[in-house]
Order: structure tokens, then sequence, then C-alpha cells
């Protein structure tokens, strides 16, 4: 069921053409597809329910509603791609009813330049366009973002409806980015492991060529390498964060056990950041992990006295 203030609204006729929803994601975004079906539904019930029988309904319950434009977050964030694509969208007519909806899905996690063409649609609304964004908090958006939206918190309580395609694929979605990450966690644990003993290469080597397609999960092996190569960094950068604080004095972030100063460590995560953008080339990637594995090797071995 729709949340009822939010079917007040639309039986009210008040039907704004931008809306953020807040609070908890799965909830926020079972919400923002009841709100677009109530937006799309040819029945729309005195209450400003959706009927879930009209075509529309049954089309946005089956997940392919031509004008129900849904754009969840990839990886950590709403790319800018994606938002040329839903302004793309924007520019088009509607197939049905004269009306489209776009959701963007934890739209805190924008970049400024998608946060930008976001606004760029909110400032010229198209008739006929609705937009509906979701986020856990309102604050965390843009002041000229808020200032356009009509703004509601969803009561922690709310009943899930729990049928959902577009939640249930969400978290689908949302599961296996934790697995990966997971996944990516443990080579990186594996790497300094490695590291920390003196090497011939072979393990190292090895290692790299854990790494290949995923084709159970459908993960691409250039896709796991980037969040390989993510994880990577972060954990370098806390490795040089360390060391610096080590040499004031000051508590130390958690960092990888490994006997580096911040020197070696930038050294290393400089070369990380050069993989990162070969890994988008068409580049051997088993073969770019292992001149890394090494470089790095070398970079240890050769300071460490
Ligand atoms: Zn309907």
């Amino acid at each position: 069921m729709l949340y009822d203030k939010l079917a007040a609204i639309v039986a009210a006729g008040r039907i704004s053409h931008a809306w953020l929803l807040t609070g908890r994601p799965e909830q926020t975004l079972e919400q923002a597809v009841l709100l677009a079906k109530a937006l799309l539904c040819h029945r729309l019930q005195p209450d400003g329910q959706p009927c879930g029988q009209c075509p529309a309904c049954r089309k946005i319950e089956a997940g392919n509603h031509p004008d129900l434009q849904l754009i969840l977050p990839k990886g950590a964030s709403v790319k800018i791609e994606q938002t040329r694509a839903m302004q793309y969208l924007a520019s088009l007519e509607a197939y049905e009813g004269g009306r489209r909806v776009a959701i963007i899905h934890q739209a805190h996690t924008m970049p400024p330049a998608a946060a930008n063409s976001l606004l760029k649609i909110l400032e010229e609304p198209r008739a006929g366009l609705f937009l509906i964004l979701t986020a856990p908090l309102g604050d965390s958006l843009l002041e000229t973002i808020l200032s356009r939206v009509v703004w509601l918190r969803l009561p922690e309580n709310l009943p899930a409806n729990g049928s959902d395609v577009y939640s249930g694929a969400y978290l689908a979605e949302l599961n296996r980015e934790q697995e990966l990450h997971q996944e990516m966690q443990a080579k990186c644990s594996r790497l300094f492991e490695l590291l920390a003993q003196p090497q011939d290469g072979a393990a190292l080597l090895l290692l790299a060529r854990s790494f290949r397609d995923d084709r159970q999960s459908g993960v691409a092996l250039k896709q796991l390498l980037s969040a390989f190569l993510e994880e990577l960094l972060a954990e370098l950068r806390n490795l040089a964060a360390a060391a610096i604080c080590r040499r004031h004095g000051e508590p130390a972030p958690n960092a990888p056990k490994l006997a580096a100063n911040e020197l070696q460590a930038l050294e290393m995560a400089a070369l990380v950041e050069e993989a990162r953008r070969d890994v988008n080339a068409n580049i051997n990637g088993i073969l770019l992990l292992s001149v890394l594995f090494l470089q790095m090797r070398d970079i240890l071995q050769k300071n460490i006295k």
C-alpha cells in the first residue's frame, strides 16, 4: 500500500512534479515505486491508491513499464551517465497516458556533476515528467534540490509490501555488491599477508591469477579488478595515514599490518592509481595485476633496512 499521507496528496490532486522520500532504502524504494504506480495508474482509487489491476499497474509490477525509469546507484553512487540517461529520457515523449516517472534511488550518492544535471531538470520541469528522489536523510542533498521538491519522511514502522519487483532486484544487486566487496577485502588481506614476508614472486603471481571472470554471478574480470583496486587504494591510503600519525605520535587509524613508511605507502598507492586507469584501457588484467604486485614487493624490499 502507498503510504496514506502520500496517497492523500495524490487523491487531492496536489501532484508535485518532484518528490523526495526519506527513510530506509528498501522502504523508500518500495514507496517510490508505489507512488509511480499511483501517478501512472489508469484507474486511481478515490483514496489515492493505485488500482493494481490496470495495464499500467501490471506493467510496473512486471518491471517493464516504458514510462517508468528507475535509476539505482551503481557501485557506491548514482553515476553521471545514469543521470544523463535520465535527461535524455526526460526529453522524450511519454509512450502511454502522457506521464513519465523517473525514480532516482539514493539520490544523495550523486556526484556533483550528476546533481547539477538533475538540478537543470528540476529548474525547467517538463509537462508530464515526475521525479521521485529517495535518500536516508534529506539534509544530505543540495539545498537547491531540496527547495524544489515535496519532501516526505516515511515513518519507521511503515509495513513493507514485500512483493515489489523493483526493490527485490535492488536488494539482490545490493547483496551482490556486498559479496563482491567482502571478496575483494579478503584478496587485499591476502596480498598484504604475502607482502609482509620475503617473496620470490611465485605466490604473488598465483594471487594475480586467482582473479578471473565470475561467470556464475556475471561479474566480468574488468569489474572485479576495478573493485579490487579501489579497495587496495583505500587500504594503502590508510597505511600512509597510519605512518604519518605514528611519526607525529598520534593514534593511528586501522591499517594493513605492513612495515612501510609513508613514502612507500604513497608510492604503492600511485602505482594502484595508474593500474586503475589501465584497467579501462584494453590491457590484460592478470598481467597488469602481476606487474603491480611485483612492483609493490620491490618498493617494500628496496627501502626496508
Ligand atoms: Zn492501476
